[in-house]
């Protein structure tokens, strides 16, 4: 492990933001899964982010990040998803415009949800990268401040703080099991995970297709990757080739990166449903996943997040009830859960 010292977030970093957070994004529940400890052999705990008002842990990077600008006209970001609410929201608390592009694709009901929320709306182009181009107008000529998703410092120190919460709730825990796309997330819990417990052994998982951190860290570099559907979309996109943050605190950090495949993650989110009655999205089912696939095994306590609920609920019912679903070009063929 290197000396986290030279590391672009520290410890102090991650206890700043938890200050800077408390009572807007914080405090999340740690709840056992009798289930899962059963299956494990080890207790197993789960950490509760859809607990939070945007129902997702993104609001703890967006508020520490928006939180640390002092004044600004406001700030943009072209997020669709759990981001793109986040930063709705935590402008929203501080009183900040917020403006999100998206492009003409998104559907409505989406647009009206960020809308509700208080943010502007912009929708240009037909995909993420030109509604990007948007943003970056704004950037420019009105002075907007870009939120980036995962790779920038206050970002990652405020997703940090759900390690320091999960350790000062159950300082035993000796593996953590993260969901993992841009690698926000995995870089601020291990961030503070290591520096609390050095010996603490965490693992990132994600899809098998289109897994952009998985390659980057096999190439030694920031690497494109073709996008796939998946029901963990929240786990979908790049992690940019100019990548500055992630990349490094994942690569010298992360013990083990291990990938799942769609039926994998089905198994898991029907595991969360129908054992810990919990309505997640794909995305945090992953560490179900791989667990319940014998793909990790764990020697002692462990622990993962239940990163988001934002779910499209008419899909996840049908695919609770062992349905076929549409994926991208693709049908999921259902599995009913038990048989
Ligand atoms: C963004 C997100 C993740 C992955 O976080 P990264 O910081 O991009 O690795 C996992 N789960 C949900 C629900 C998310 O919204």
């Amino acid at each position: 492990m290197p000396d986290p010292s030279d590391l672009p977030v520290t410890l102090g970093d991650i206890r700043a933001a938890a200050r800077t957070i408390a009572g807007l994004a914080d405090a999340t529940p740690m709840v056992p899964s009798p289930f899962m400890s059963d299956r494990i052999g080890h207790p197993f705990w789960m950490k509760l982010e859809i607990g939070q008002p945007t129902g997702a842990f993104k609001l703890r990077g967006a508020t520490n990040a928006i939180r640390a600008l002092g004044d600004v006209p406001g700030v943009v970001c072209c997020s669709t998803g759990n981001h793109g609410r986040a930063v709705a929201y935590a402008a929203g608390e501080v009183g900040l415009r917020a403006v999100i592009c998206m492009s003409e694709l998104v559907p409505a009901a989406k647009v009206e949800r960020i809308r509700a929320m208080g943010a502007e709306v912009v929708i240009e182009g037909r995909s993420q990268d030109e509604a990007q181009l948007a943003a970056n107008r704004l950037v420019r000529d009105e002075g907007l401040i870009d939120i980036p998703p995962f790779d920038h410092p206050d970002v990652i120190a405020g997703q940090g703080t759900i390690g320091l919460e999960m350790l000062d709730a159950r300082p035993e825990i000796d593996t953590v099991i993260i969901p993992l796309s841009g690698g926000g997330l995995a870089a601020g819990v291990a961030v503070a995970a290591k520096a609390i417990k050095p010996g603490i052994r965490l693992i990132g998982v994600t899809m098998e297709n289109g897994a952009a951190m998985d390659a980057s860290l096999k190439a030694g570099k920031p690497v494109d990757v073709t996008e796939v559907a998946s029901l963990a979309d929240s786990l979908g996109g790049g992690i940019g080739l100019t990548n500055r943050y992630t990349f490094p605190i994942c690569r010298d950090l992360l013990d083990e990166v291990v990938l799942v495949t769609e039926g994998e993650i089905l198994t898991g989110m029907q595991t969360l449903y129908y054992e810990d009655a919990l309505v997640a999205e794909g995305a945090c089912a992953v560490a179900h996943a791989a667990l319940l696939a014998g793909k990790i095994t764990v020697t002692g306590p462990t622990a993962t997040i239940i990163t988001g609920r934002n779910l499209d609920m008419q899909t996840f019912t049908r695919l609770m009830a062992g349905e076929d679903v549409a994926l991208g070009d693709t049908t999921l063929k259902g599995q009913t859960y038990g048989a």
